[in-house]
């Protein structure tokens, strides 16, 4: 531990979700506001929310991580109109369990919920329909804002419109989100969840289309040759008396899980795994909203199956013109490289894309694997992203590991005004994590 200006650093050993990139780190962890400022100016640093993001976005070994997770409060609620100012370490599924309580969501909420609000703006998450509800920054008013250089900061659409529109999808470079003001929906007090089994990606597109006004849509996914593309959509709509019957509540998923001596995902392990999500999701059932908004809270024993080897979430929007012709040349590499995916999961997306968000009009595919260093593993997500490249995909950059700086300028046509547009609020680079040095941004 060392001591100035009244803040501690402690060293601890990091690591992200998927076990891709660890580090010894300097770890401040204010609980008051003049603790955020007291880092001299320039001290390299990165912002951690939870640390539940797939890659080591909230950290580097040369990087003190400031991590928010004391700044957790509830600030303000507006009850009659629906607006709720919070801090920006408060994590998803507690705001959204008060929020439902009293009859409001949030109509985006990521699949693990302790992602933290600064964690979900400064990824610009997706939910359950993007196609329906966009993406986090269409329910954010305002943001709190402290930059190392400048200051404290208000931001939103009508303050420093640019330096709010860079926080979305800015990976902590355009400062330090202390609060921020929500939009919230009335809610759904439950949810009737249907499932359509599908025989391949291009039906399950078609089914996703055809469903795009459902609030909860989704498919998951068989990634075995043979089997691929096999699975099922699940849609939820809001049920109408409200009742669930008897519903296991399971408690929020970890923020790390510890893993298995052994990597479950072999491909016997996956073929049970498909088979028993498959029968599982045809049953249809009226379930409670926060356990239809986080499935994956039953998913922890899915992702210590990984082992300590850990994991990659290679997820790419595909537009829906070159969508059918990706699926079948995705499909003849898993016929030849015989990898092996865990799960695909598959989306529905109708947005515009804004520097590097994950958002666009198409479909995204989600597709995990074990043990992505091994040489057949790595071979095939190295053919799957020149592919996705090929057919015009948008990777999600807070999600895939493998991704390395010089393929970023071939997925994102206007590479350079993005970089330069979250740069400009940090020239020095001052805010930098794994991730950020990784891919060059
Ligand atoms: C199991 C699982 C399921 C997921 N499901 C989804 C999903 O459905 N949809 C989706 O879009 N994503 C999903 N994600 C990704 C996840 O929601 C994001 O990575 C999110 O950013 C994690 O929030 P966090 O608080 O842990 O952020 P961290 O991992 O701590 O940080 C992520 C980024 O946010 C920045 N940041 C965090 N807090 C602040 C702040 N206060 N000020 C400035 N910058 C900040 C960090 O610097 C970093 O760049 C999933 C991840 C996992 C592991």
């Amino acid at each position: 531990m060392s001591r100035k200006r009244g803040f501690a650093l402690a060293e601890t050993q990091l690591a992200s979700f998927d076990r891709s990139t660890t580090a010894r780190c300097h770890v401040q962890r204010p609980d008051r506001y003049r603790l955020l400022e007291a880092l001299p100016a320039d001290a390299r640093r990165i912002t951690r929310g939870s640390g539940v993001s797939f890659v080591g976005a909230s950290f580097a070994h040369d990087s003190v991580v400031q991590e928010m997770g004391a700044f957790d409060r509830l600030l303000e609620f507006d009850s009659a109109q629906g607006w709720l100012t919070v801090e920006a370490g408060a994590r998803i599924g507690d705001v959204t369990r008060f929020a439902l309580s009293r009859g409001w969501m949030l109509p985006v909420v990521p699949g693990h919920p302790r992602a933290s609000i600064g964690g979900c703006i400064a990824a610009d998450v997706h939910g359950k329909n993007p196609a329906r509800d966009g993406t986090f920054r269409q329910h954010v008013e305002s943001i709190e804002l402290f930059d190392p250089q400048a200051g404290w900061m208000q931001l939103g659409p009508n303050e420093d419109p640019d330096r709010f529109a860079a926080c979305f999808a800015g990976f902590g470079i355009p400062g330090l989100m202390v609060r921020a003001r929500l939009r919230l929906v009335p809610a759904a007090q439950a949810y009737s969840l249907r499932s359509i089994a599908v025989a391949n990606l291009i039906e399950a597109a078609d089914v996703l289309r055809s469903h795009a006004n459902a609030p909860l849509l989704y498919g998951w996914h068989d990634g075995r040759a043979g089997r691929f593309g096999r699975g099922v959509i699940r849609f939820g709509l809001e049920a109408k008396d409200g009742a669930t019957g008897k519903h296991r509540t399971h408690p929020d998923l970890p923020e790390s899980i510890a893993p298995w001596p052994i990597t479950a995902w072999n491909r016997i392990g996956i073929s049970i795994m498909n088979r028993w999500i498959r029968h599982r999701q045809f049953a249809a059932q009226q379930v409670p909203t926060a356990a239809a908004l986080f499935p994956l809270n039953e998913a922890r024993g899915y992702f210590a199956g990984f082992g300590k080897h850990g994991m990659n979430e290679a997820q790419w929007l595909l537009p829906h013109a070159s969508y059918a012709e990706f699926v079948s040349a995705l499909e003849a590499e898993v016929r030849r490289l015989r990898p092996r995916i865990s799960l695909i999961a598959s989306k529905l997306f109708e947005g515009q894309p804004t520097g590097f968000s994950f958002d666009g009009s198409g479909i995204a595919l989600a597709i995990q694997m074990p043990q992505p260093r091994q040489r057949e593993q790595a071979a095939f997500i190295e053919s799957l992203t020149e592919l996705a490249i090929l057919h015009g995909g948008r990777p999600n950059l807070i999600k895939d590991s493998s991704l390395e700086a010089a393929v970023l300028p071939r997925c994102f046509a206007d590479f350079d005004n993005a970089r330069h547009a979250l740069r400009r609020f940090d020239p020095a680079h001052v805010q930098e994590s794994a991730m950020t040095r990784r891919l060059g941004l």
